[in-house]
Order: C-alpha cells, then sequence, then structure tokens
C-alpha cells in the first residue's frame, strides 16, 4: 500500500517536471521567432515630476501576444531570454523601438520626454556589443542621448568591474542611469558612490501599503533622503491612488509612475494621452 502511493508521487513528480520542461522548451523555440512575426511590441509608461505636474518621461515595457497562447507575461518570458541568450536580440529590438517612439514624439511637437529602456543585467557581459548598440541606435534614429535612461536592476551590481567602465562609457554619452526596483536587492549601498547613477526608482513594495503602513513610510522617506543626499533624482514605482501622490509630495519625492497616471501604453494611447494631458493642464 505504501509503496503503491510512493510510486504514484513519483510519477506525478516526474510528469510535472517534464512538463514544466517542455514548456519552457516550446516557449523558447516561439521566442525565437516572435520578433519576426512581429508578436512582439512596446507599451510606454508615463513619469510625472510631482513638483511641476508636468509629463517627463515614459518607461518602455515589452508586450508579447502570441497567435495560440495569448498575452504572455514578460515575467515569464524575460528570464527564460536571458536564460538562452535572446535577450541580446530581444533587448536591441527593445532599444531601437523605444528610441524611435521617443524620436517620433519630438518631430510630432511634443515636449521633449526621457524615455527609459529596462536593460537586463545579462547585457552587460559584453561591453562593446552594448556600447556599439546603443552608439548605432542613436545614430541610426538621430535621438539625443541626453533624452535616453537606462534602467538596471542591483543585480548588475554583482560584476563591478566589469559594469563600471560600461557604465561611465554611459555617462559620457549623456545617457541617464536609473536602478529599478530600488530597495529589493541585496547589494551594499556602496555602489551608489562608486557607480555613476542618476535616478533611484523605489519598488512598488514600498509604495503598495504606503498609507497604512508605518515602516513602508519610514523606508521610502528614507530612500528619498538617501537619494537626495546624493543628489540622485527619487522616483516612485506602482503609484496606484491620488492618496499616495499626497503622501510622496510631503515626503518630497521627485517623481512618480503608477495606474494612477497610466498603465503601460500603446504608442498611438500614448500620443493620446499626451493630448488630452496638454488640455486638462491648460
Ligand atoms: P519593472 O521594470 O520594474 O516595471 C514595472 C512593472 O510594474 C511593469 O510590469 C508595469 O506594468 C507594472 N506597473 C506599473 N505601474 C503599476 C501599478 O501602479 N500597479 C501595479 N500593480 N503594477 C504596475 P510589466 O510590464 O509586466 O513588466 C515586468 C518586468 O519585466 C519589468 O519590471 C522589467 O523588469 C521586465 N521588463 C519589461 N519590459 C522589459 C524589457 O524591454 N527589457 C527587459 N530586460 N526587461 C523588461
Ligand atoms: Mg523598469
Ligand atoms: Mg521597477
Ligand atoms: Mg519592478
Amino acid at each position: 500500500q505504501a509503496k503503491e502511493h510512493d510510486d504514484r508521487q513519483y510519477v506525478y513528480y516526474q510528469e510535472d517536471m517534464h512538463k514544466g520542461f517542455e514548456e519552457e522548451y516550446v516557449l523558447e523555440n516561439y521566442l525565437r521567432v516572435a520578433i519576426e512575426n512581429e508578436e512582439l511590441f512596446l507599451t510606454y509608461q508615463p513619469k510625472q515630476d510631482l513638483k511641476t505636474g508636468k509629463i517627463n518621461g515614459m518607461e518602455a515595457l515589452i508586450r508579447w501576444s502570441h497567435p495560440k497562447l495569448g498575452m504572455i507575461s514578460p515575467f515569464k518570458f524575460i528570464p527564460l531570454a536571458e536564460k538562452t541568450g535572446l535577450i541580446y536580440q530581444i533587448g536591441e529590438w527593445v532599444l531601437l523601438e523605444a528610441c524611435k517612439h521617443n524620436k517620433r514624439l519630438q518631430m510630432q511637437g511634443f515636449d521633449p520626454l526621457i524615455i527609459s529602456v529596462n536593460i537586463s543585467a545579462k547585457q552587460f557581459n559584453n561591453k562593446e556589443y552594448l556600447l556599439s548598440t546603443i552608439d548605432r541606435i542613436l545614430e541610426e534614429t538621430q535621438l539625443d542621448p541626453q533624452y535616453l535612461e537606462i534602467e538596471l536592476t542591483e543585480s548588475v551590481f554583482q560584476n563591478p568591474t566589469v559594469v563600471k567602465p560600461i557604465l561611465e562609457e554611459i555617462k559620457q554619452r549623456d545617457i541617464r542611469v536609473s536602478i529599478d526596483d530600488f530597495g529589493t536587492g541585496y547589494s551594499s549601498l556602496s555602489y551608489l558612490k562608486l557607480f555613476p547613477i542618476d535616478v533611484l526608482k523605489i519598488d512598488r513594495a514600498f509604495i503598495k501599503d504606503l498609507l497604512e503602513n508605518e515602516d513602508d513610510q519610514k523606508l521610502t522617506q528614507s530612500m528619498i533622503d538617501i537619494g537626495h543626499g546624493l543628489n540622485l533624482k527619487v522616483i516612485a514605482e506602482g503609484v496606484e491612488t491620488a492618496e499616495h501622490i499626497d503622501v510622496l509630495k510631503t515626503m518630497n519625492c521627485d517623481e512618480v509612475q503608477g495606474y494612477h497616471l497610466a498603465k503601460p501604453l500603446t504608442a498611438d494611447e500614448f500620443v493620446d494621452f499626451l493630448n488630452n494631458n496638454k488640455s486638462r493642464r491648460v
């Protein structure tokens, strides 16, 4: 009886493993052709300056719409792309699309915005490749580098000797550098003085319960103060309510991003958003 039970568990366990493995394999093959098949697209989520109320930037967020599987979350396929090396091709495509979009908005006469692009730690493994890709895309799109920002997570600082010279080259080009998901990584704060950084982006985890959780308030205020002490801009992500905005204003936070302002928008929706926002502000 007991043995039978064990065997059955073992079989289930194997099947689960197999299923996970197979699913990943299938997904990888789908992802390989996703760019050519035009299944990938970018959405753009605006950022707002809390002092002026102006929209001053936007973040490019990738989307994958598979004809059979539907929408697949970047939380699922970006790690897969990193594991398989597809992130290089996808990252290049994202950067090009994002710069094109920003240049197009400028050509249409909107006030210049900063576009931020998420770059995964893996893309920092090859210095020459990353820098030459950035240079080529800026040249091709004729986007002024001061309107490009890269968002990186603290995980890149695990490799300081490789990453520091790359970030210095990026700074030399006048491109901005932002630390995404700030406060959730495991790296030491000393990287803030070792690397050329412009922006701290406080993770949504601290903002979610900001109104009712005193610890989150204290941590958020501390992160804002640390940023300002080092002459960095501080932005809060995941801002979902007007009350969040009020609290963050009293805390002297510089910028906000989140569903309260807008969800990630398609390129066309983003143009509508800018037009509506202009008429609303007067
Ligand atoms: P992230 O860079 O930290 O982006 C913020 C995520 O929070 C986005 O999820 C965004 O849609 C979501 N979000 C924004 N405002 C709110 C809010 O008010 N409430 C809530 N609940 N969520 C909000 P998304 O678009 O699913 O992206 C997930 C992650 O995937 C990103 O986290 C980023 O790490 C990665 N990712 C997305 N696009 C790219 C890309 O082009 N390249 C790379 N390497 N990674 C990307
Ligand atoms: Mg980001
Ligand atoms: Mg983030
Ligand atoms: Mg995040």
